[in-house]
């Protein structure tokens, strides 16, 4: 006899837990999806029978490299590389790198799995995989970035392919790190393989608004959300965490819709400007300089640099973060609640803790997760990845209106799922619930493999 479907979810659960229990994001990230999935194994005993599940929590391969480069003084350093391909039941692997000292195989676990139910809601046709290193760009000349990403390709180069893995930005790997990669890429291959990564420069094949999509739509999504319970972003004030790609765009957007993006922080501290953030200040500090915020503080006169403390401590109607896994704790969500956040928009992934996000979905608090929220940017790569195949090229406006019918799309279909399953308006729920039912069906239509 089929198990029931509670028996099914707490015997996989129980299996991710024993076997990769040193892993505690990637579990927390399993944990989040298997705890939406009971009505959708309840109308569909196929995936049990199937054992979907089992299937999905493994990934298709992973890779792990040692990454040897020379500093400035020529020492020698050793990094530790990976690449997980966790799925390809919907497309070629898709999925950043990141470069962090943080990351290990936990972290690029949970991210890969994450980019599983992300890139399905895209619609896009693309499978799921995520990479990165320890390696810490910060203080880091060009030169030394250079010879790292070089190293790091010259292993990668054998596992991706335009049809197979396409690889793309994500912490510490930005436009700079893509040019290195993509150049040593095309050297090892022989061949200008425009579609083995994106995130590329315009001017050599990639897509316009893909520095800007994940920010953009993670702004487009809330502004469909905010509609739908009765919002808008017009003369509203939110709160904006980290100060990379994905925050500069979203308050860039915010402002654009007449919010006002009044935050943004780094890993030693944050700005509060009640005036607004001067987006060509931040641009012209963070993407030019590459300096720290302290320099955004020192030439605006309203902008205070708090070191140290949380972002989450200012009160704001919206709360953007975008910086990293776990930036918010159960404590910063209680002050964001006293606050009286309205909204909790995911610009990376996994950001909420999850204590924090089940204080918000107790205080009913609009929560739009990462994987609906921030599908713009993978979702632009797709539309980079289409452009490369046709050798086409899209305007800034063009791929604008793509991005945005895409997020909208996301949306609608994130809150329909939440909506057939019971709960309108939890987009947790119907993100999950959305995007495996498209997964699964894939699997089983492929076989078992
Ligand atoms: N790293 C981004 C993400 O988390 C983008 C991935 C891509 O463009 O392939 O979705």
């Amino acid at each position: 006899m089929l198990q029931s479907p509670e028996e099914h979810l707490d015997e996989v659960r129980t299996l991710a837990h024993k076997r990769d229990r040193h892993q505690p994001e990637y579990l927390q990230a399993v944990d989040e999806v298997f705890d939406s999935l009971l009505p959708v194994l309840h109308e569909h005993p196929e995936y049990i029978e199937n054992r979907v599940l089992e299937r999905l929590i493994e990934p298709e391969r992973q890779i792990m490299f040692r990454v040897p480069w020379f500093d400035d003084n020529n020492r020698v350093h050793v990094n530790r590389g990976y690449r997980i391909q966790f799925s390809s039941s919907l497309g070629p692997y898709k999925g950043g790198i990141r470069f962090h000292p943080s990351v290990n195989v936990g972290i690029v676990k949970f991210l890969g799995f994450e980019q599983i139910f992300k890139n399905a809601l895209t619609m896009q046709g693309i499978g799921a995989g995520k990479g990165g290193a320890d390696f810490d760009p910060r203080g880091r000349s060009n030169a030394e970035v250079m010879r790292f990403c070089q190293s790091f390709m010259t292993e990668l180069s054998r596992h991706i392919g335009e049809q197979t893995d396409v690889p793309a930005g994500d912490i510490g790997v930005g436009s700079r790190e893509i040019g290195y990669l993509f150049g040593q890429y095309r050297r090892l291959a022989n061949r200008y393989e425009s579609g083995v990564l994106t995130g590329k420069g315009t001017g050599w094949g990639g897509a316009e608004v893909r520095t800007q999509a994940t920010g953009y739509g993670a702004v487009f999504f809330a502004e469909e959300m905010l509609a739908k319970a009765g919002y808008g972003i017009h003369g509203r004030t939110a709160l904006v965490s980290g100060s990379g790609n994905v925050a500069i765009y979203a308050a860039e957007k915010i402002q654009h819709l007449g919010g006002k993006a009044i935050t943004v922080s780094d890993s030693n501290g944050y700005i509060v400007d009640e005036s607004g953030i001067d987006i060509d200040l931040l641009k012209q500090v963070k993407e030019v300089e590459r300096a720290r915020l302290t320099e955004y503080a020192a030439r605006k006169p309203s902008a205070r640099y708090v070191e140290g403390g949380s972002v989450w401590d200012v009160a704001g109607d919206f709360a953007f973060p975008c910086a990293t896994q776990n930036e918010i704790s159960e404590e910063n969500a209680r002050t964001l609640l006293k606050n009286g956040v309205i909204a909790v928009v995911e610009g990376a992934n996994m950001p909420t803790t999850p204590e924090a996000f089940d204080l918000f979905h107790e205080a009913k608090v609009l929560f739009a997760p990462g994987k609906a929220a921030n599908a713009g940017g993978v979702a632009t790569s797709a539309l980079e990845m289409s452009q490369n195949a046709a050798r086409s090229r899209w305007d800034f406006d063009k791929s604008e209106s793509r991005l945005h019918a895409i997020m909208r799309n996301v949306h609608d279909k994130t809150y329909e799922a939440s909506e057939r399953y019971g709960q309108p308006g939890d987009y947790v729920l119907g993100a999950n619930t959305a995007s495996f039912v498209m997964v699964a069906d894939a699997m089983i239509a492929q076989g078992v493999c």
